[in-house]
């Protein structure tokens, strides 16, 4: 199924991400993570898709083995940074092959060995997503960013780098998570006007130990309400108190964004099965 079938119907949807292994030496514990997940049948699975394409092939493995032992639907993840014209061709070649429909098409971080981009088949986005459409029926979807890329200088330049996505035939945008729904809110109003509007995904990522909030923050610049410092500064250090007041905090998120008209959300579940069974069973009745 196209997600922009799913999104079109308007009720709220609830989806998971996974990543896939960085060796072959955890594949069958990434596997058997994905397969506890793909069991929730959540309206829809994202694969990440490994720095610079370095694991690549097991993207699309994944990706077909959700489709086709779970019956969900797939959205394989394919960035474009040091990738070729002919490699991008041959990975829509293998999805299209085992019945993926849906690509998140991105530029990916760059490598620091990546060279002079003078050199580079794409250097944005919106390039691999014209090169999708421009050769197949995917439904494509892209990346946003509520309080700005890390690289932009300010927001009104990413606002028309976006709008650039949108024009090469973006279906759809998933938002990197975000803490305070206001920001969410706030980032709608503004693409909005601009004149985006196709169905935005909110990406909600459930904090489950106080470390990864720290690189989260490094990485990305995503902003923290008090709120949510006081319940990392009070639970960090008991990690299963941590997990559980980060899966009530993400709910809490999920059921305001729901409560606001913002049907679709996906949840970064980060290969975790018991996180996204509690929060989807913390949402069974409004599902
Ligand atoms: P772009 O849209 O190309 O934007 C990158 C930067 O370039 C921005 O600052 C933008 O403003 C600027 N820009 C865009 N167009 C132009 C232009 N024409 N001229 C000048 N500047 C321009 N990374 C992975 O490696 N694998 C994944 O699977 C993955 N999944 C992700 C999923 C989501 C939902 C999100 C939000 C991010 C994901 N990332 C992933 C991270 C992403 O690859 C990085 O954030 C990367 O730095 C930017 O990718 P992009 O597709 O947003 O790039």
């Amino acid at each position: 199924m196209k997600l922009t079938e799913l999104f079109n119907k308007g009720t709220p949807t609830l989806s998971f991400e996974v990543f896939p292994p960085k060796t072959s030496s955890n594949f069958s514990s990434v596997h058997h993570a994905v397969d506890e997940i793909a069991a929730l049948h959540p309206a829809y699975m994202s694969v990440t898709y490994g720095a610079g394409g370095s694991t690549s092939k097991y993207t699309v493995s994944i990706a077909s083995n959700i489709l086709h032992q779970f019956g969900v639907t797939p959205l394989a993840h394919l960035t474009c940074v040091c990738a070729t014209r002919d490699s991008v061709s041959r990975q829509l070649a293998e999805m299209q092959q085992q019945g993926i429909e849906n690509v998140l098409a991105l530029r990916g971080d760059i490598p620091e060995n990546a060279g002079d981009p003078a050199g580079w088949d794409y250097t944005h986005a919106s390039d691999l997503i014209a090169d999708i459409k421009r050769q197949s029926d995917f439904c494509v979807g892209g990346a946003c960013y509520p309080e700005g890329h890390v690289e932009s200088d300010n927001f009104s330049d990413d606002l028309r780098y976006l709008k650039q996505k949108i024009d090469a035939g973006c279906d759809f945008l998933t938002t990197q998570m975000f803490f305070d729904n206001n920001i969410l809110y706030n980032f709608l109003y503004k693409i909005r006007e601009a004149g985006i509007v196709v169905p935005v995904v909110a990406g909600i990522m459930p904090v489950t130990n106080a470390k990864q909030i720290k690189r989260i923050c490094q990485l990305s610049g995503t902003y923290l309400p008090q709120r949510f410092k006081q319940i990392v500064d009070r639970y960090g250090s008991n990690p299963a108190a941590m997990q559980q007041a980060g899966i009530a905090y993400a709910t809490e998120q999920v059921i305001d964004l729901f409560a606001n008209g913002v049907n679709a959300v996906h949840i970064y579940s980060m290969n975790k099965p018991e996180v996204a069974a509690k929060i989807q069973q913390n949402l069974s009745e409004i599902l």
